[in-house]
């Protein structure tokens, strides 16, 4: 159900795992790609001081004057820190090394959780006509990361099919249970998708079979299989789906995108 009190405008969605090279980054683009695909205007917001979707998305590095850091720290309207990208309907808020401090600075500032989340709501982005904003988290479950949850209408988490992969989740379900009791009570688990998944590898049976025992219905029906066109496309700076429209890795993406949307309007 909506919340009555919030203003309407674009679902927000925090893509958070606190490991790293667990498909984050790779699932924001390719998320934000096939849901431009379906007809929906996405902004991404990259949250990791590497940068990573901010260069898979074309944004040179040195046209990134104005990122995240500024949104965050600069007092500087969310506007200004957008660019258009080669496809329409998609736009990102780049990031660069600037944010690797901001943690830091953030501490002493009394509204340290609420930055992110002041600046989205900003009027100023009506005239986009979003319907989605994803946020690509840094790996950790830092005050950047917090920041995105608080701005947050739900957390998608890509879990990468490998042995191990359930033992953080545990800390990052808590971290949601904290923000929804501390700042942000209507935050949601958007689902958990699996990631690298490969068909001939027992272990990636297993983790499935593990995950869906344990979490039922917050894991995605769709898996994202283990696809080298995947790991390709962010050197031509495309996603997979116009990398390789045919692609096992689109395909996955596409139906990631259609569950995603019908999951939205089922809760
Ligand atoms: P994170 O953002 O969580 O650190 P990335 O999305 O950057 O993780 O992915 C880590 C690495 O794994 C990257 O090199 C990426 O290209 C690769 N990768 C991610 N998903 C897949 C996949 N489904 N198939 C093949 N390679 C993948
Ligand atoms: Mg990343």
């Amino acid at each position: 159900m909506g919340d009555p009190t919030r203003p309407k405008g674009p679902e927000i969605v925090a893509i958070a795992n606190q490991k790293g090279g667990v498909g984050k980054t790779t699932t924001t683009i390719n998320l934000a790609a096939a849901l431009v695909e379906q007809g929906c205007r996405v902004l991404v917001v990259d949250l990791d001081p590497q940068g990573n979707a901010s260069t898979g998305f074309g944004v040179d590095p040195s046209a990134r004057d104005l990122t995240t850091y500024d949104l965050l720290l600069g007092d500087v309207d969310v506007r200004e820190t957008i660019q258009s990208t080669d496809t329409k309907g998609l736009w990102v808020v780049p990031a660069n090394a600037d944010l690797s401090s901001a943690d830091i600075e953030m501490i002493s500032n009394e509204k340290r959780s609420f930055l992110l989340r002041d600046a989205l709501r900003q009027r100023t982005l009506d005239p986009y006509e979003l319907d989605y904003i994803l946020i690509d988290c840094p790996p950790s479950l830092s005050l950047l990361t917090v920041n995105a949850m608080v701005a947050s209408d739900s957390v998608l988490v890509p879990l990468q099919s490998e042995f191990f992969a359930l033992e953080g989740l545990t800390q990052l379900i808590m971290t949601v249970r904290e923000v929804r009791q501390s700042a942000n009570p209507h935050l949601r688990i958007a689902g958990i998708v699996l990631t690298m998944y490969d068909q001939r590898n027992n272990l990636s049976k297993q983790v499935e079979a593990d995950a869906r025992e344990n979490l039922g219905e917050l894991v995605f029906k769709t898996v994202i299989p283990r696809n080298v066109r995947i790991s390709e496309a962010p050197s031509y700076a495309l996603s997979v789906l116009s990398y390789d429209p045919t692609s096992k890795g689109s395909v996955a993406y596409r139906s990631l995108a259609k569950e995603f949307v019908g999951k939205r309007g089922q809760s």
